[in-house]
């Protein structure tokens, strides 16, 4: 079984107990795993490392796993990475919030290391599969962005957007379903070097809605922390 053993996943728990039953799992399945045991130790192996998948328990000694995930998704290079929190029942509320962070999936302990192993397997080929068709155009209902030809049509009319608006709406039509952070959308699209205020994002989101009113219900504003394109229902 060669193909999963390229794939790289990383571990974050504190339960000593926990992280060897799950990394040997993981290892009888083919993956490579590697482990950490707080959050800054987390954040220092997902740089070191670049993981496939980070496995991320949410009650972690010094950080816990919510702030890891949020400063994860506020550094563009881990924007994206896949991640899947481990909770416990009593910690409900913290697994939504998780989720609105964008962790990928959660796990309630306890929980079966091949149930884990399962829903890892299924976010890698997730992963994969939205990579594959990630080409030039972008769909979105009636939307269609052409990146090649720097083209937006909404129910087969020309839009004309600034190269900004532009590039937002690629970024979000990239990522349905996830909270990006303002500060994650103004590094994707205007850079590192931008020293605008995260205000930006929200006069080029209102403009981008007004340009495109089926962006109205679809782009939702996540109180405190940024915007979320919805998912589309296929
Ligand atoms: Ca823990």
């Amino acid at each position: 079984m060669a193909p999963a053993s390229s794939k790289k996943i990383l571990v974050v728990e504190d339960e000593r107990d926990i992280l060897q039953l799950v990394k040997l799992y993981l290892e009888k399945d083919g993956y490579r795993v590697s482990t950490a045991t707080t959050g800054p130790e987390g954040l220092k192996a997902v740089k070191a490392e670049h993981p496939d998948v980070l496995v991320l328990d949410l009650m972690l000694p010094d950080m816990d796993g919510l702030e890891v995930c949020k400063r994860l998704r506020a550094d563009q290079q881990t924007a994206t990475l896949p991640i899947i929190m481990l909770t416990a029942k009593a910690e409900e509320s913290d697994t939504i919030i998780g989720l609105e962070l964008g962790a990928d999936d959660y796990v309630t302990k306890p929980f079966s290391p091949k149930a884990l192993v399962a829903r890892v397997k299924a976010l890698l080929r997730r992963v994969e599969r939205s990579r594959e068709d990630a080409p030039s155009r972008s769909t979105y209902g009636a939307l269609v962005l052409d990146r090649d030809r720097h083209e937006v049509k909404a129910n087969g009319k020309d839009i004309t957007l600034t190269a900004k608006e532009f590039g937002l709406l690629e970024y979000l039509l990239q990522h349905p379903g996830r909270v990006m952070t303002r500060d994650v959308l103004l590094n994707a699209v205007w850079g590192y070097e931008y020293y605008g205020t995260t205000r930006t994002i929200d006069v080029h989101v209102r403009r981008l809605k007004q340009k495109i009113p089926l962006l109205n219900d679809a782009i939702i504003s996540i109180k405190s922390l940024g915007y979320k394109l919805k998912e589309r229902e296929t």
